[in-house]
């Protein structure tokens, strides 16, 4: 998935199995859902766009069906079929080693391959109804590996973990006892290796942030963000970094790129309607006054942060 995993167990429990488990589930994803591997269920999904449907395992549908009720519940801000996009801003790497902005034209064009309802789910039989459709599910695949390795360890009886794929995090128990949970930590987006916020992840609880920062083209000294808004076709620009805390991992890497695409606004009303069970923490790109827009809920969280912080009050 071309990032970092890791498993802190401060139990003192056998390691050895627990990562060979975390391993298989990790490699599972990749093999049926990574758009980097030609080999994968998706990619074979997407060579046969405007084709013909293909035999995928059982545990892929249900994700994909997931992800389609967030695209409709948010007017398409989340989009599994951005892979064109993607492509057309080299954000995967141009294969004319050249990164231009597409036109109006070529966007345009693109339109017809990102509507997300000729997506055609027949149980384990899933096809594209256009040949040049691809689906991307880079923005919530993480989250569903961490869940399925949450779901291994606690059947394992694994009573304190945290999970972490990429910045996609969930935990098991407390760190310690008596801690009510797990600490974690927010990046500062314009310098990475610092941190800006902690907060407290309650027992159980997921975190995922998306950011300008993790993966950008950079075309004439401007930064484009990897995450594209489906509605414009264009790279989100405005906002530096999405964190949200949920009772998943897939459902906090869903919303943390839906929120990106959405922006504050748009976004609260979307918490409101579909996921008052989730915090948010948006982080404006103004490196000049940097600002952290917050959810209420994160006052139960031991929140703190020496950046000026704005809770967010509600949309209604
Ligand atoms: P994340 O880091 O979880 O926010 O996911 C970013 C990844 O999601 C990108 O690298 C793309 O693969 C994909 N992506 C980008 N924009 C969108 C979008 N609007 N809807 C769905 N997936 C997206
Ligand atoms: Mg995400």
């Amino acid at each position: 998935m071309g990032t970092i995993a890791s498993l802190q167990l401060p139990g003192e429990i056998p390691f050895s199995p627990l990562r060979q488990e975390a391993e298989r589930i990790y490699k599972e994803v990749t093999d049926n859902f990574s758009a980097w591997d030609s080999s994968s269920a998706l990619s074979h999904i997407n060579q046969e766009a405007g084709h013909s449907s293909i035999t995928v395992p059982q545990t892929f549908s249900p994700l994909l069906s997931r992800t389609l009720i967030v695209a409709k519940q948010s007017g398409g801000a989340f989009n599994p079929l951005v892979g064109p996009l993607i492509d057309c801003w080299g954000f995967h790497g141009r294969k004319d080693g050249e990164i231009k902005i597409p036109t109006d034209e070529q966007l345009e064009k693109i339109k017809p391959l990102i509507q997300f309802d000729q997506i055609q789910i027949k149980g384990q039989q899933i096809g594209l109804a256009r040949k040049g459709m691809q689906l991307d599910l880079g923005g919530v695949a993480k989250g569903y590996a961490v869940d399925r390795v949450w779901v291994a360890l606690t059947q394992r009886n694994v009573e304190s973990a945290l999970i972490d794929l990429g910045g996609n995090l969930r935990c098991i128990g407390e760190s310690k006892k008596g801690r009510g949970g797990w600490n974690t930590a927010i990046r500062n987006p314009f310098r990475r290796r610092d941190l800006v916020a902690s907060f407290l992840l309650h027992p159980g609880e997921a975190v995922a942030t998306s950011g300008n920062y993790e993966r950008f083209v950079e075309i004439n000294h401007k930064r484009y963000a990897h995450i594209i808004d489906p509605r414009t076709g264009h790279p989100v620009e405005g906002t530096a970094s999405v964190t949200v805390i949920a009772p998943t991992a897939e459902k906090a890497d869903i919303l943390s790129t839906t929120l990106f695409v959405l922006g504050q606004k748009d976004g609260m009303r979307f918490l409101e309607k579909y996921a008052k069970d989730c915090d948010a923490i948006w982080i404006p790109d103004t490196p000049q006054t940097p600002t952290l827009f917050c959810t209420k809920g994160i006052n139960k969280r031991d929140f703190n942060s020496s950046w000026k912080t704005v809770i967010l009050a509600s949309s209604t």
